[in-house]
């Protein structure tokens, strides 16, 4: 059986068999040393001359080769221990080595913390940049924080269920990715951006409490926060005020701190609570950072932002939602709406989360009757022919019955990024995109063959210069 390399301090004096990859190799003439590395971190292996076979193998050791090692545990001898190694009071006297695969001299380090290697390099042999400790670190931590979260959510009766990535663009103020139909002739589907509709029509189905890690696709620019596709934790639950839903998710973000990260201390509990008008008057922005101590890196300022308008003018006089279409306003607001009047006045019923400057989630009270819906629509400008056509479905689903109901999605990547004190998603995303939406790994986006573009009834027409 294979030992870890943090374990081997539990095997004093016996032998061990490690498996994984040289991370250094050290000549000291007579003594050859090599770190190996696995998950776990690292362990020191020594090569004594006396086995003379098993010494010049090592000599042939090069950084990155993966090898199987056998050995005997036994304590550092006094001020040689190296309290940074997990496994740094004890080393490994090699007894046998096998070599499982050689590698070519890797084109990046991927010992060091590699936040000063190019991001070309980096994304381009992601697989590797992804053995580097850091980015083990954060991977596992978003896997820990993943399972934490559906253990508590589980656990207050929600429901884990997915929706489809093929699906119909929808209005949620994003550019959609589009996937051209090859069995209907000049259709599309739209990748989601989030999948808004689905979850309430979840809801119209009776299944009550609704969440899924899921991945939206929007189709614009990368920022440091920002990525085309990035996932989110998406919830929706039936019979539920503003009040409950922000009480569900204060709980979970608390909870998922203190469990999670013990490190970190949040500044106020409960999480204040800020206007829009408040928020945009006192700090000039929709998501303030309201820290006390901006030194502190382990200091986390959560607060609620509410009661921002539910339109806003476009540049052509009409209006627009400024949130999610699939609001209801506050409910003395509601026959503001209805009857289409002092529509600049009418308030929403989102909340977002701002943590530290940044918007980590955001949600809102639904209009679950087809009046209400239909009548944001028609304040937009939408003629009812259209409002049918792209709405028609949810309409119809509310005048089955569908119950009062609310929900919230957090972009986990930027919870993620603030939990593990990274200036940028793409450190808790596995392969994410570069600045202008490539996949330098794969080599995506790439031109497809003549017969695929056949099949899917598209012809490349060239922009004019
Ligand atoms: N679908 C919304 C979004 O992606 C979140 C929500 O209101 O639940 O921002």
């Amino acid at each position: 059986m294979r030992t870890l390399t943090r374990d081997i301090g539990a095997h004093e004096g016996k032998e061990v068999t490690l498996m994984g990859w040289v991370d250094v190799r050290r000549d000291h003439g007579k003594l050859i040393f090599i770190d190996i590395r696995d998950w776990t971190g690292l362990a020191q292996v020594v090569f004594i001359p006396k086995n003379k076979e098993l010494h010049e193998k090592a000599s042939e050791l090069r950084s990155e080769w993966v090898i199987k090692l056998t050995g005997t545990v036994q304590r550092r001898p006094k001020g040689l221990e190296n309290p940074k190694m997990a496994s740094g009071s004890y080393e490994v006297t090699a007894t046998g080595l096998e070599v499982s695969a050689k590698a070519v001299t890797p084109p990046l380090d991927v010992s060091s913390n590699g936040l000063d290697i190019s991001e070309e390099v980096r994304m381009k042999y992601r697989y590797l940049d992804l053995r580097r400790p850091r980015m083990q670190k954060n991977l596992r931590n978003r896997a820990r924080v993943f399972r934490f979260i559906r253990n508590h959510l589980a656990s207050k009766n929600f429901v884990e269920i997915e929706t489809p990535i093929l699906s119909k663009s929808t209005p949620e103020g994003a550019r959609d990715f589009l996937v051209p139909s090859r069995i209907h002739e000049g259709k599309f589907y739209a990748l989601p951006q989030s999948p808004q509709q689905y979850k309430q029509l979840f809801m119209v189905a009776g299944m009550d409490r609704y969440y899924q890690f899921a991945r939206c696709l929007r189709d614009e620019d990368s920022r440091g926060d920002r990525q085309p596709e990035f996932t989110q934790l998406d919830m929706e639950m039936s019979f539920v005020t503003r009040e409950d839903v922000m009480a569900v998710n204060e709980e979970l973000l608390i909870t998922t701190v203190r469990e999670m990260y013990p490190e970190k201390k949040i500044q106020e509990i409960p999480f204040p609570r800020i206007t829009y008008k408040e928020a945009m008057e006192k700090y000039g922005t929709d998501r303030p950072d309201i820290r006390k101590d901006k030194n502190d890196p382990n200091l986390l300022a959560f607060c609620w932002v509410i009661d921002f308008p539910f339109f806003e003018k476009t540049e052509e006089g009409g209006w627009t939602f400024t949130h999610n279409p699939f609001s209801a306003p506050k409910p003395e607001h509601m026959e503001d709406l209805l009857a289409q009047r002092n529509i600049a006045n009418i308030l929403t019923t989102q909340y977002d989360i701002a943590l530290n400057g940044f918007e980590v989630g955001g949600g809102s009270i639904r209009n679950h009757t087809s009046a209400g819906l239909k009548a944001v629509f028609n304040i937009m400008g939408f003629e009812d022919e259209r409002i049918m056509r792209n709405f028609g479905h949810m309409l119809e689903a509310f005048d089955f019955g569908a119950p009062p109901h609310g929900g919230i999605a957090w972009g986990i990547d930027r919870f993620m990024m603030l939990m593990e004190g990274e200036a940028n998603i793409r450190e808790v995303i596995a392969f994410p995109k570069t600045g202008d939406g490539s996949d330098l790994m794969m080599d995506g986006p790439s031109e497809v063959s003549p017969e695929q573009l056949r099949d899917l009834h598209i012809k490349i027409v060239e922009k004019k210069k």
